[in-house]
């Protein structure tokens, strides 16, 4: 039986002392302040929105969220980003992905100002990241690396399997556990012999949406099973890349979908736009 690693309760109190943080900057006369932008109307993008929005005035992050139509042209949002880049209140500027298909996503990540992209999207920030110079993480694998250290499970020396090499979880995922001085491979579509090769690892990162496609069968007995896939399953319920009923008994560790990694990835967010504004604040 695994132990059950619960994204709420260590998000919770991430979230907690992060509002110390927020209420010590505001002595200083400097309010946090996130501006979301949304382009039509997918529904799960509203949702997390909404989330992001309610977690912002919990913590007294000054928020905006800019609901743009889906046929919003690519100059309109472009300028949209440029006014959000020059304004004083807005120290991060987060457009929720994915964008309608008419838009050009990485145009869109290469206009946001570098020092407000909490989502640390934008390729300066990611090249900054690859050599470990970094002022913003990628708030999915931060919120990851932040349950490891909640759990007091060191990555240093284990091998690590990562499946998926997406430029916002697998990639950077993979960079941030060898940074710990994990011994890291990166699992993809061709990867072949997937199973014999997630059955090596002491931490398996499952990041391919794909709903409860790791089974029991394919994880190492103890190992540390990390599931940041968010999927509905048959009967429409959420549900993660790892078939949780197969993997729990097998596993050492685990992390439920939801209640894991998604409580993470907006905390870690919150964290980034706090940052930016102290060090938009430090340099004032
Ligand atoms: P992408 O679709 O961008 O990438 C999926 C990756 O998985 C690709 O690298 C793909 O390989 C790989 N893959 C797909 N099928 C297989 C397979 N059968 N075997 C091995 N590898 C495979 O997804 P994202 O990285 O954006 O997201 C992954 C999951 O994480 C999704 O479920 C998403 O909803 C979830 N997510 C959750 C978040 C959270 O907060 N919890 C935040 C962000 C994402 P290839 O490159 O060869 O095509």
């Amino acid at each position: 039986m695994a132990k059950i690693i619960d994204g709420k309760k260590i998000s919770g109190e991430f979230l907690e002392k992060l509002g110390a943080d927020v209420l010590s900057l505001k002595e200083k006369g400097i309010v946090p302040g996130l501006a979301v932008i949304i382009a039509g109307n997918n529904s799960a993008s509203r949702v997390y929105v909404r989330n992001k929005i309610k977690i912002c005035t919990q913590l007294g992050i000054h928020s905006e969220s800019y609901n743009l139509p889906e046929d919003v042209s690519m100059p309109e949002l472009l300028e949209l980003i440029g006014t959000l880049n020059k304004k004083e209140s807005i120290h991060g500027i987060l457009p929720q992905l994915p964008l309608p298909s008419h838009l050009d996503e990485r145009e869109v990540i290469a206009a946001i100002s570098p020092k407000k992209d909490v989502d640390a999207f934008h390729r300066e920030n990611v090249g900054a990241i690859m050599i470990g110079e970094y002022n913003f993480l990628p708030c999915t694998p931060a919120g990851v690396m932040e349950l490891l250290r909640a759990e007091g499970i060191p990555a240093q020396g284990k091998n690590c399997v990562v499946v998926g090499r997406s430029n916002i979880v697998g990639k950077p995922m993979a960079m941030l556990l060898l940074h710990e001085n994990a011994t890291v491979t990166i699992c993809h579509s061709k990867t072949k012999d997937l199973p014999a090769i997630c059955k090596t690892a002491d931490i398996l990162i499952c990041a391919i949406g794909k709903a409860k496609f790791f089974t029991g069968d394919m994880i190492n007995p103890g190992a540390v099973v990390i599931d940041v896939g968010m999927n509905r399953d048959e009967n429409g319920k959420l549900c993660g890349d790892a078939d949780f009923s197969s993997c729990e008994p097998v596993a050492g560790y685990i992390t439920p979908v939801p209640g894991g990694v998604g409580p993470m990835t907006i905390a870690m967010l919150m964290k980034n736009t706090v940052t930016a504004a102290a060090r938009r604040f430090a340099q004032d």
